[in-house]
């Protein structure tokens, strides 16, 4: 997010307009795909805990909504921009597409750090966001949920204000609610479980026994903890854990030869996913740089935490070992980097299918609250997996028919169902 020599929406529009060629789409649906439709900016005034008055940017944008309403988080950052949350909205659109669900993409963010800020003043900034953006968001509009740094509090406050603003009671406006409120069970577990459902699938064609395998993670937020989860599950060791150390302002990696234990680690993490450095030192991690996540003598290296990780300058550093790029995290591998990964014949999982789990799981919790109707958790992750998996054979599939790269074999088919719909509209 803070790096200038970065940019994401940049970064996004190359990969479409790569795609884009190799579809052959037209001059009219590639000037419509390219760009979003719709984008605001917000100021957020909120009275302070001291009584001062500070004012927080936000932003709301929506990708492409041909085939359903926009969908999409809304972040916290301090170095939130705009052409990150362009980046992500139009990211969206494609991660739906490619999981075959009637949603569209949108994205949203305040630049605001919630290190810093009390709980109300995050309530605040909730209710601020979402009474300028009411009118332009709703169910059948425009969907968010949570991302970096908010959670199910957050959403619940959003919910509140909208729900006061419109005089109704509207829980399919905001996914990711709290369980017992609107919220669907297995939310917290889907994006890092359908990491590890389409790893799962990407080991069996590799004909590799998870139990064979090592990985390492940067990362220790939701969808890490969670992929952690369930790939122990299937016998996977995971040697290296690295997050982000506030007080240091710096990050580091935890490495444990035998395999890291989750709950212990789950024990002495903040929730921001921050790992207490000599707490994890005292029950025997070796505390390494924070690059050290990539360098790993590993099978499979999951990125799950920021955008723009794996670069032309430490994509050098990983392991002939790796076989599996799985990323959680959506855009964390810079292009100069992802054609050496291309070269090298890794097998990569991209973003928009990898951590496409969310987002199914948020579509289930909107068609819950629709119909008011709860599903058991293991319904929800059953059908959870059974969407992933056919994704996944998809775009496989395609891959290895058109000898595509799997994040141009992805894109391929996310692309063409978007560009199908507007054409269908009757947009383009
Ligand atoms: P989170 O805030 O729960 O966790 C983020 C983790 O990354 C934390 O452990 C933090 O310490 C770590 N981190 C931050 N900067 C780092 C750095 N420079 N080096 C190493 N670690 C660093 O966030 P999350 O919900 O787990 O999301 C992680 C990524 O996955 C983001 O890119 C997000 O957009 C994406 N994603 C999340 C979901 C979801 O459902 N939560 C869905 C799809 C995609």
């Amino acid at each position: 997010m803070a790096n200038k020599s970065y940019n994401a929406f940049e970064m996004a529009q190359a990969q479409f307009d790569r795609v884009a060629d190799l579809i052959g789409l037209d001059g009219a649906t590639k000037d419509l795909l390219r760009y979003n439709l719709r984008e605001y900016h917000v100021s957020i005034p909120v009275k302070m805990d001291d009584g001062t008055v500070k004012v927080f940017r936000g932003f709301r944008v929506q990708h492409n909504d041909a085939r359903g309403p926009a969908k999409g988080g809304i972040r916290f950052h301090p170095m939130e921009t705009i052409d990150t949350v362009r980046a992500l909205a139009m990211w969206m659109t494609w991660k739906c597409a490619v999981v075959d669900i009637p949603l569209g993409g949108g994205k949203g963010g305040v630049v605001c750090d919630p290190h810093n800020l009390s709980m109300r003043e995050q309530e605040q900034i909730c209710r601020g966001w979402v009474r300028q953006l009411a009118r332009d968001m709703g169910p059948l509009r425009d969907v968010p949920a949570p991302d970096v740094m908010t959670s199910a509090q957050h959403m619940l406050w959003i919910l509140d204000e909208f729900e006061t603003i419109h005089g109704a009671r509207l829980p399919g406006f905001i996914t990711g609610k709290p369980v017992g409120m609107g919220g669907s069970l297995g939310r917290t577990e889907a994006t890092g479980y359908g990491v590890i459902f389409t790893v799962r699938e990407a080991l069996k064609e590799l004909n590799i026994p998870p139990g064979d395998t090592k990985a390492s993670v940067q990362g220790f937020g939701n969808v890490a903890q969670y992929a952690i989860e369930l790939y122990q599950q299937i016998w996977g060791k995971v040697v290296c854990v690295s997050c982000w150390d506030q007080k240091d302002q710096t990050s580091y990696s935890f490495y444990k030869e035998d395999g890291i234990d989750l709950g212990a680690l789950r024990g002495i993490t903040d929730r921001f996913g921050g790992i207490e450095k000599d707490k994890a030192k005292k029950i025997g991690y070796e505390v390494l740089p924070g690059e050290a996540w990539i360098e790993q003598d590993v099978d499979i290296l999951i990125p799950a935490a920021l955008e723009n990780q794996i670069t032309k300058n430490n994509v050098g550093k990983m392991s002939d070992r790796v076989k599996i790029i799985a990323e959680g995290a959506n855009g964390p591998t810079a292009p100069e980097a992802d054609n050496v990964i291309k070269e090298r014949g890794i097998f990569l999982i991209p973003d928009l299918l990898a951590n496409a789990g969310g987002v199914t799981c948020s579509y289930f919790e909107q068609v819950q609250s629709n119909m008011n109707y709860y599903w058991e958790k293991d319904e929800v992750l059953g059908k959870l997996d059974t969407k992933m998996t056919s994704a996944f054979n998809a775009v496989s599939e395609l891959a290895k028919k058109r000898k595509l790269y799997m994040r141009d074999a992805a894109y391929v088919i996310a692309v063409g169902r978007v560009a199908q719909a507007c054409k269908d509209r009757g947009w383009v």
